[in-house]
C-alpha cells in the first residue's frame, strides 16, 4: 500500500494542545511549534490521530476537549496519562538527564540511574498500549524523539506489522560516547525495529551506523545512498536517512511584513537608541551555550573598544525545566555574569546585555527578530536550532547576519552564508561579532538573501514529505 493512501499516527511525548481556562470553561486549542504547523494539515488530510501525553493534571475533562478538537481541527487527539512520578523518572529522570546530555556531547552533565531507566521502559510500554489500541492495518505510525525511541520495539512485540517510522530532533552521539550509557545496545535494537529512523544531519546518521557496527552483531550496511543507508537485520531492511527539518517560511516571512510587527520592530530598535542590536533566543539550557556567549560578547567590548556604547546584546531566554537542578544553576549564572559585565562596562545611558527571562508571544517574537541586525546562535550542541531558521526568514529587507555555531546542524545547510564560529573560541566568536558589525550592505544582503531562498526551498512542509517518501520509495 502507498504511504499517501495510509492513515497518519503520530505519536510523541507532549500533545500539540494549549488547555486554557475561560470563566469557568476549559478551552483547547492546537500549540505553536514547527511539528504541528507540519503535521497538522498532513494529519487532518489523512483522518489522522496525534497520540501523546496531555501535559495537564486530572482537573479537564480530556474527552469532551478532545471531540471538541477533533470538531475544529480534523483529527483526533488520544491521551496517555502519567503520574507525577512516572514524570519525574521517564521525563526528568532519564530523558532528560540522561539521554538529553548525553547526545548533546554534555556527558558531565550526565545521570544514568536504573529506576529511571526502568520508568522510562514502562512509559514507553504504555505509549504503545495506547497505540496498539487504536491502530488499524492501514496506518503509518510516525514516533518523535528522544523520550520514546522504544515504542516501536514495543509495538513489534505487540504483534503490529504497519510501517513504523520514528524521527530523532536532537543529535545523535559518537559510539565512543554512546558507549557511557549503561543500556546503549537495548536502545540501538529498539530502534532498529523501525523501518526507517530519520536524523537531523548526515553526521547523526553517521553516528548512529557506525554505533550500530560497532556494538551489534550481525548488522550488515546494504546500500549507503546520498539520502539514506539500508541496514539488514535479522531478515529486515532498515533505513536510515538524514532529513533536516525546518520552519514554515511563509508563515514567519508573511507574518514579520505585518503592521503589527513592524511597528513592534521599530518601538524595540527606538527603545535600544539607534545602536547595532545583537539578538540571542533560547530556551533556558546548557546546551544554548548563553555563558559563553556572554563572555564572547564581554570579549568583543574588550578587544573592540569602538563598540562600546554602539552595540547592545538583547537576550531573550525563555523559562525551561525548572524542576532541574543543573537548569536552576545555570540561571544563576546567567544572572552573575550579566550582571558583572553590565557592571564592568554599563554607563548611565548604555547597558551593554538586556537580558529578560520570558517567553515572547509571536509579535514580539519577530519583532525581536527584525529588529536586530545581528543574530547570536551559538549553541554547543543543537539537533538543528529553528531560531536560525526563523531568523532568516522574518528578516524580510535581507539585512541581517547570521552567527551561527558548526555544532547547531542547522550549520550543515547555512554555514555557507552565514558566519561559522566554534562557541568555546570567544576570541573568534569576538572577531565573528565585530566583522558582522562591520560588513556592508551589500554583503549583508547577498549572504541573506541566499540564507533566505535556503530556508524557503526546504521548509517543513518539504521535510514531511521527504521524510514519508523515503519510507514508500525504494
Ligand atoms: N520561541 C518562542 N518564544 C520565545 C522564544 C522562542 O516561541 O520567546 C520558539 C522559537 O520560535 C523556536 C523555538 O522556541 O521555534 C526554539 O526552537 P529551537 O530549535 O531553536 O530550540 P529548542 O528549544 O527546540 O531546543
Amino acid at each position: 500500500m502507498n504511504i499517501n493512501e495510509r492513515r497518519l499516527v503520530v505519536v510523541s511525548n507532549r500533545l500539540p494542545i494549549v488547555i486554557g481556562q475561560d470563566e469557568d470553561r476549559w478551552t483547547i486549542g492546537p500549540g505553536s511549534g514547527g511539528l504541528v504547523t507540519a503535521l497538522a494539515p498532513v494529519c487532518r488530510a489523512r483522518h489522522g490521530l496525534w497520540i501523546g501525553w496531555p501535559g495537564c493534571g486530572e482537573g479537564p475533562p480530556l474527552d469532551e476537549l478532545f471531540a471538541t478538537f477533533g470538531a475544529e481541527q480534523g483529527y483526533r487527539l488520544s491521551a496517555v496519562p502519567l503520574s507525577e512520578e512516572e514524570e519525574d523518572r521517564y521525563y526528568r529522570g532519564f530523558s532528560n538527564e540522561a539521554l538529553w546530555p548525553l547526545f548533546h556531547d554534555l556527558l558531565g552533565h550526565c545521570s544514568f540511574v536504573r529506576e529511571n531507566w526502568e520508568t522510562y521502559l514502562e512509559v514507553n510500554r504504555r505509549f504503545a498500549q495506547v497505540v496498539a489500541g487504536e491502530a488499524q492495518d492501514n496506518d503509518f505510525i510516525w514516533i518523535h524523539d528522544y523520550q520514546l525511541s522504544m515504542v516501536g520495539a514495543q509495538l513489534r512485540q505487540m504483534g503490529l506489522d504497519q510501517p513504523l517510522g520514528f524521527f530523532l530532533h536532537i543529535p545523535f552521539p559518537s559510539p565512543d560516547l554512546l558507549r557511557r550509557l549503561p543500556w546503549n545496545r537495548e536502545l540501538l535494537k529498539a530502534l532498529l525495529q523501525y523501518d526507517l529512523i530519520g536524523f537531523q544531519t548526515v553526521r547523526d546518521r553517521r553516528n548512529f551506523v557506525n554505533g550500530v557496527l560497532a556494538l551489534i552483531p550481525d548488522v550488515q550496511v546494504e546500500r549507503r545512498g546520498r539520502q539514506h543507508t539500508r541496514m539488514r537485520v535479522g531478515g529486515r531492511t532498515v533505513k536510515v536517512g538524514h532529513f533536516p527539518i525546518s520552519i514554515d517560511f511563509a508563515e514567519f516571512n508573511d507574518l514579520a511584513k505585518s503592521e503589527e510587527v513592524s511597528d513592534a520592530a521599530w518601538y524595540l530598535h527606538e527603545n535600544l537608541e539607534g545602536r547595532q542590536v545583537v539578538l540571542g533566543v533560547d530556551r533556558l539550557d546548557y546546551t544554548k551555550g548563553i555563558p559563553q556567549r556572554f563572555l564572547a560578547f564581554e570579549r568583543t567590548l574588550e578587544k573592540y573598544p569602538e563598540l562600546r556604547r554602539n552595540i547592545t546584546l538583547l537576550q531573550v531566554v525563555v523559562p525551561s525545566r525548572t524542576q532541574v537542578p543543573d537548569y536552576q544553576n545555570l540561571k544563576e549564572l546567567l544572572d552573575q555574569i550579566a550582571g558583572r559585565i553590565n557592571a564592568r562596562f554599563g554607563e548611565p545611558a548604555w547597558i551593554p546585555i538586556h537580558y529578560v527571562f520570558r517567553c515572547l508571544d509571536r509579535v514580539q517574537l519577530l519583532a525581536h527578530y527584525r529588529a536586530a541586525e545581528i543574530a547570536l546562535v551559538t549553541p554547543l550542541r543543537d539537533g538543528m536550532n529553528l531560531v536560525a531558521k526563523e531568523y532568516c526568514a522574518s528578516s524580510v529587507e535581507a539585512n541581517g547576519v547570521l552567527i551561527l555555531s558548526e555544532f547547531a546542524g542547522a550549520a550543515d545547510q547555512l554555514g555557507k552564508n552565514a558566519l561559522l564560529v566554534n562557541p568555546y573560541d570567544l576570541d573568534a566568536t569576538a572577531d565573528a561579532l565585530f566583522r558582522a558589525s562591520q560588513m556592508p550592505a551589500e554583503e549583508r544582503r547577498r549572504r541573506m538573501v541566499l540564507l533566505r531562498g535556503q530556508v524557503r526551498r526546504y521548509d517543513v512542509h518539504r521535510w514531511v514529505r521527504s521524510f514519508m517518501s523515503t519510507l514508500d520509495g525504494g
